[in-house]
């Protein structure tokens, strides 16, 4: 046995997709990234949506739209991923680390609440393994304090909360592409809003600058009646190499039309994860609802973390942990600040394997394997 914790959904379909890249000869920034986007504001709901390498590109342009003044304070839960807090660093802000709700494991409301001052400008919630943070509650707060809205929906597509799509909540959504969430595209990213406006500048910024496509440009190279400038550009804004390409977006157009039926898939494996694991009255990591949302990961919480760690990876079986709380990480340490809840729980968290290849023998498996454990301990 040998079951990975996380493994990206990819075939035939996508190989063909590229191929279609390759017959053009074009792989760089082009008609499929646009594509892409065009599809993607339809599947979320929103007016525009914007291509890049990954989502920390996506969080990190996402802040850079505001224009805060340096050393501005920015709300980010500490158990998330790196990039929501590096993405407040690149841009030259400070992170303020919120705890950890104890039971969904998101960002603690109060906390929030207790932590924020009239230095904050902006907030990240991270929709974390795909649970919703109480949006209803945290979006008016919000607006009563100023503070833009960064959604991290690294970890769901397609997720709703209250009948509304989670990444349209906010003034920006930021999803990720990379091989582990939900859909992939090998690594990329997507910034959505519905206020065109606030993203007038992120074409520029995700290409070196340049606010037209270079497809365009090219298309009109080979029309009749030429236009003399289409070498033309000027450079606005400091941009960076942050583009989607087409290979990328190829896989991503697939991987999209497949994205609802993948997201089922999962929820299925966390069903029949939870109806094992309440006869083996094993917690699991947050209060899982897979009828009603989109989860990129599945976990529990463990008393033996480290023992059993080492018990299923001898059974062939990957586990991980996700995450250590951030104001933990030596990068972080000096940002000051409380998280006790975090700090309390993490010990216990064991995230278990979960993807659409996943079959229902690996996940008997898996339960027999910690029913084995239990019985030792
Ligand atoms: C994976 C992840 C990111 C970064 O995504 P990339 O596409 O790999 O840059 C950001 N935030 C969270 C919560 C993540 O899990």
């Amino acid at each position: 046995m040998n079951i990975r914790l996380f493994k990206p959904d990819i075939g035939q379909e996508e190989l063909e997709e590229i191929k279609d890249s390759f017959d053009q000869s074009w792989i760089g920034l082009g008609p499929k990234v646009s594509e892409f986007e065009v599809r993607w504001s339809k599947f979320i709901g929103c007016e525009e949506s914007i291509a890049v390498n990954s989502a920390t590109a996506a969080l990190h342009l996402a802040l850079r739209c505001f224009n805060f003044p340096k050393g501005s304070k920015v709300l980010v839960p500490t158990m998330t991923f790196s990039a929501t807090a590096s993405a407040v660093l690149y841009n030259d802000l400070i992170p303020v680390f919120i705890d950890s709700n104890e039971i969904t494991l998101g960002m603690d409301l109060d906390d929030l609440k207790r932590k924020y001052d009239k230095d904050c400008v902006a907030v990240i919630p991270v929709h974390y393994s795909g649970h919703p943070i109480e949006m209803d509650i945290l979006v008016p707060w919000a607006r009563s304090k100023n503070l833009a809205i960064i959604e991290d929906c690294a970890h769901t597509v397609g997720g709703m909360y209250k009948g509304k799509n989670l990444g349209t909540w906010g003034d920006i959504g930021c999803f990720s592409f990379e091989e582990k969430k939900c859909m992939t595209t090998g690594d990329g990213g997507m910034i959505c809003s519905n206020n065109k406006d606030l993203l007038k500048d992120v074409r520029a910024y995700r290409w070196v600058g340049i606010d037209k496509d270079n497809w365009k440009s090219a298309k009109s190279y080979t029309q009749k009646d030429k236009d003399a400038m289409h070498w033309f550009y000027e450079l606005k804004v400091l941009g960076y190499k942050y583009n989607m390409n087409d290979l990328a977006a190829s896989i991503g157009l697939v991987q999209l039309k497949k994205v609802v039926k993948m997201n089922s898939k999962r929820s299925k494996i966390i069903v029949d994860y939870m109806r094992g694991l309440r006869e083996l009255e094993i917690e699991t990591l947050l209060p899982f609802e897979p009828n009603k949302y989109v989860y990129q990961m599945f976990g529990i919480r463990h008393n033996y973390k480290d023992d059993l760690i080492i018990f299923l990876k001898s059974k062939g079986i990957s586990t991980g942990c996700h995450y250590t709380p951030l104001h933990m990480q030596p990068l972080f340490r000096d940002f000051k600040g409380t998280c006790p809840v975090s700090e309390k729980i993490y010990p216990t968290m064991i995230t278990l394997p979960l993807h659409v290849g996943l079959t229902s023998d690996e996940i008997d498996y898996i339960i027999l394997s910690l029913k084995e454990f239990k019985n030792l301990s």
